[in-house]
């Protein structure tokens, strides 16, 4: 449940709050974290406390309906922790809450977004499947009508938090003759409905402690008003909503994370001395900050500018999409960089470092992998240009924008 105090707060002092919830509570907590394999109980209901599950859920339904420039500011603070605390509620902050927003029903979004904004309603976002993962339009799972509701089959893998989600968000085939990305529907099933199976897998490198699942669905009987929105057909469009939200959220991510490797790396090469002077005094290793540094702030630069300009009322997915690439390549840069700046410590012993470097390198792989938005990307470029000779998303003299 929200903290109440929580919903009068004007957004600097949310911010701040936020802030020293970071400091005061998930970085103190990443060892105890590591050791257990988990977010430990207590630090999750902080987090709902303190209204992360709500950031992006509007007033009217319960949430803090922030804008997307706070909501990535946010990110950003909080994520200088463990990404791990960010995917225990970004499937219900940016994938899920965003979709059921824009494309569920009025029933849906009253009965459903309240309880996720308290995060008293986790829900998992079921896209993925064995055989559709970048190709996401091959997804083979299958919702047949039956009575009224729906039976769905199929197999869907690399879930966030689809092993203790209350709900899961499943993309279906419910037009048998459909293929690509047209014929597939959203459904609301719950996890523990009859035909329901979750596994996790026995090894995760990097997201340790916050391991993705596999789901069987295996003749899942759902009712009619399982399915998000009341036309069928509509589920893509679903899918791209929540995860072009998602996409800013990660590269946000990315820059916090980049932020706290590159102060600890700091500390460590301050307090470090070889050939008789701090590393940190030796020019190539100033060299080698300075360039982490100037490309942190190039990606900063570059997701709150995206963020602006979804503020300003059009989706800018190009854009979104330039700033997830570019963060999450400059963290992975970042992050080996301080490893080896770390010499030994990089590898060896429990600094948080090594171990954040291993969790951005997700973040090139999921939400789309880097090498699909650089094909994405120059598509849009080459086709743009072609029918309209100007680069996509681009502010021109000639294309006001309401966020300049
Ligand atoms: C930690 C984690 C969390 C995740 N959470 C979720 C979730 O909550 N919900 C969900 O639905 N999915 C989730 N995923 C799945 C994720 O979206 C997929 O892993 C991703 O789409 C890539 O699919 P794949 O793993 O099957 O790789 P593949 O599709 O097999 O691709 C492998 C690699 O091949 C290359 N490649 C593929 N196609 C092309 C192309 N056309 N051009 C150039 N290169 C290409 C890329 O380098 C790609 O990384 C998660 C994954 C991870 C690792």
């Amino acid at each position: 449940m929200i903290d109440p105090d929580v919903l009068s707060l004007p957004f600097d002092e949310y911010l701040a709050r936020v802030a020293a919830l970071t400091d005061d509570l998930l970085i103190p907590s990443e060892e105890e974290m590591v050791r257990t394999g988990e977010v430990p109980p207590r630090v999750m209901d902080a987090l709902a406390a303190n209204g992360l599950f709500a950031v992006s859920i509007p007033r009217e339904y319960g949430g803090l309906g922030w804008s997307m420039s706070r909501q990535t500011a946010l990110t950003m603070e909080f994520t200088r922790a463990s990404c791990v605390y960010r995917s225990r509620f970004s499937t219900v902050i940016g994938l899920c809450s965003q979709g059921i927003l824009d494309h569920g029903t009025e029933r849906q979004r009253r009965e459903l977004l309240p309880r996720m904004a308290a995060g008293e309603l986790v829900t998992a976002f079921a896209l993925t499947e064995p055989e559709a993962g970048s190709d996401a339009g091959a997804l083979e799972t299958t919702a047949a009508p039956a009575g009224g509701g729906w039976v769905l089959n199929g197999r869907k893998r690399y879930i966030t938090n689809a092993h203790w989600a209350d709900l899961l968000v499943v993309f279906a085939r419910s037009d048998p003759g459909s293929s690509g990305t047209d014929g597939v529907s959203a459904f609301l099933v719950e996890r523990t409905a009859p035909g329901v199976t979750t596994r996790v897998p026995e090894l995760m490198n990097g997201h340790a402690e916050g391991p993705v699942a596999e789901i069987d669905l295996a003749g899942v009987a759902v009712g009619g008003d399982a399915l998000v929105g009341d036309e069928p057909g509509r589920g893509f469009a679903m899918a791209l909503r929540g995860i072009n939200h998602a996409r800013l959220h990660v590269a946000a991510t990315c820059i916090g994370q980049a932020t706290r490797m590159l102060e600890e790396t700091a500390r460590h090469v301050n307090g470090r001395h070889q050939f008789g002077a701090a590393l940190g005094e030796l020019g190539a290793v100033q060299a080698e900050l300075g360039r982490c540094f100037s490309e942190l702030e190039a990606g900063r630069a570059l997701t709150l500018e995206a963020a602006r300009a979804f503020d300003g009322g059009e989706v800018p997915r190009h854009r979104i999409a330039a700033a997830k690439l570019y963060c999450s390549e400059m963290a992975s840069r970042v992050g080996d960089r301080c490893v080896q700046l770390l010499g030994g410590a990089g590898i060896v012993g429990p600094h948080p470092v090594p171990r954040m470097w291993r969790d951005v390198r997700a973040l090139r792989i999921y939400e789309g992998s880097s090498p699909i938005h650089e094909r994405n990307l120059g598509r849009a470029v080459t086709r743009r240009v072609a029918r309209d000779g100007v680069l996509p998303d681009t502010y021109r003299a000639t294309r006001p924008n309401a966020a300049l």
